[in-house]
C-alpha cells in the first residue's frame, strides 16, 4: 500500500511509526509517502489520522506502477529529454569499456558527429573472468570527464560493487546498474539516497517482477529517475547470447510509468544481427536504446563480437528514424 502523508506532518511521527508499523517512507518534494508490503490492504488504524490518500497495490511492483499513476516518470538530462511521455527515443552509443584516452575521444568525437548527446563507456567492467580485462577503474572516469567537457556530452558509465559507487556516482550523468549487479542492495540503497539517473540492467535471470522490485529499492529511498533496460535473458537458446526479451518489454510498457530502454548488443552478442533487433526495438516504441560500437572492434578490450564499427552504425542509425516515426516517437 502507498500512502500520501498529510502535509505537516513531523519527520519524528513518521519515523516512530515507521518503526512501528514497519513501512519505509521519503519525502517526494511535496509531502512524505509511505509505502507497506503490499499484502497490507486496509489502512493502519494509526495512519488513519494522518493520512491524505492511499492506494492498494496488487504486488510489491508499487511505486512503479502504472496502476498507482497514470504520469509516466521523465526527467531532463540538460535539453535532453528522457520518458515521461515526451513522445522521444534517445539512442545512446559509444564502446563497451573505457580502453585509453585516443579510443574515448574517438568515440565521443563519433557520438558528436552523429549528433547524439549521451555517450555510454564502463570503466568498472563487471566480466566474467577474472582474467580479463577488468576497466580502467578511476583513470576511465577522469578520461569520460575529459571529453564530456571537450564534446559537451553526458555520460552514462556503470557501477559494478559498492566498493566505488560513490566515485561513479559524482562522475557519471547517468549511472549503470549492469546486469550482474541488478541484486546489489548496497549499490540500490546508495543509488536511492542520490538525485543521479539510474539506468538499471535486468539481471539476465531475473523474473519481470524481480526486476521492477529492485527498481523499488531505488524508488523508494526517493530517487525516482530510474530507467528499466532490457538487455536479453538466458533462455535454453544459445546460439545467440541471451535471448532479448520483447514480450517483457511490452509488459513494462504497460504495466510500469519508468522510462525503458532496451540494449540489443549485449542480448545478440554478435554484431550481425543488432541493426535488426535495434529498429524492432524502435519499433516497440521505447524511451531509448544503448548500442555499443567502438572505432576497431576487433581490437576491443571487452565485447568485442557485438560492438559495430563506426560505418556500421551511422548506416543503422539512418533507418531508425522512419521506424520511430512510424510509432508516434521523435529519436533523439
Ligand atoms: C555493458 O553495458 O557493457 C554491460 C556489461 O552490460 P550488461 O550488464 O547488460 O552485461
Ligand atoms: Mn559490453
Amino acid at each position: 500500500m502507498i500512502i500520501h502523508i498529510k502535509k505537516g506532518i513531523k519527520q519524528d511521527k513518521i519515523e516512530e511509526l515507521s518503526g512501528k508499523l514497519s513501512f519505509v517512507s521519503f519525502f517526494n518534494g511535496r509531502q512524505h509517502v509511505a509505502i507497506t508490503a503490499a499484502s497490507v490492504r486496509t489502512l493502519p488504524r494509526e495512519l488513519e489520522p494522518i493520512t491524505d490518500d492511499f492506494f492498494v497495490m496488487e504486488t510489491d511492483i508499487q511505486l512503479a506502477s502504472s496502476s498507482y499513476s497514470k504520469e509516466k516518470v521523465g526527467f531532463k538530462l540538460t535539453n535532453i529529454d528522457i520518458g515521461g511521455g515526451s513522445g522521444t527515443t534517445t539512442m545512446i552509443t559509444g564502446p563497451c569499456a573505457v580502453e585509453s584516452a585516443e579510443q574515448i575521444e574517438e568515440c565521443a568525437s563519433f557520438v558528436s558527429q552523429q549528433g547524439l548527446k549521451i555517450l555510454r563507456a564502463g570503466s568498472y567492467k563487471p566480466r566474467t573472468s577474472p582474467y580479463t580485462f577488468q576497466g580502467l577503474g578511476e583513470d576511465g572516469l577522469k578520461l569520460l570527464d575529459n571529453v564530456r567537457k571537450k564534446y559537451g556530452l553526458q555520460i552514462i558509465t556503470e557501477v559494478k560493487d559498492s566498493s566505488h559507487v560513490d566515485l561513479v556516482i559524482e562522475y557519471a550523468d547517468i549511472v549503470q546498474i549492469g546486469t550482474k549487479a541488478m541484486f546489489d542492495q548496497a549499490i540500490l540503497r546508495r543509488c536511492g539516497d542520490s538525485q543521479k539517473p539510474v539506468l538499471l540492467k535486468r539481471g539476465f535471470g531475473a523474473t519481470l517482477q524481480e526486476f521492477v522490485q529492485t527498481a523499488e529499492f531505488i524508488m523508494c529511498r526517493g530517487n525516482e529517475k530510474v530507467i528499466l533496460c532490457e538487455r536479453g535473458i538466458r533462455t535454453f537458446e544459445n546460439k545467440t547470447r541471451f535471448t532479448l526479451d520483447l514480450t517483457g518489454v511490452a509488459f513494462l510498457k504497460e504495466k510500469t510509468r519508468l522510462p525503458i530502454f532496451i540494449d540489443p548488443s549485449h542480448a545478440m552478442g554478435h554484431r550481425y544481427g543488432v541493426p535488426d533487433l535495434t529498429r524492432a526495438a524502435v519499433a516497440m516504441g521505447i524511451d531509448g536504446l544503448l548500442v555499443e560500437s567502438h572505432p576497431a572492434p576487433e581490437l576491443a578490450l571487452s565485447d568485442p563480437a557485438q560492438q559495430l564499427n563506426f560505418e556500421e552504425f551511422s548506416q543503422m542509425f539512418k533507418t531508425l528514424p522512419p521506424v520511430a516515426e512510424a510509432v508516434g516517437r521523435v529519436l533523439q
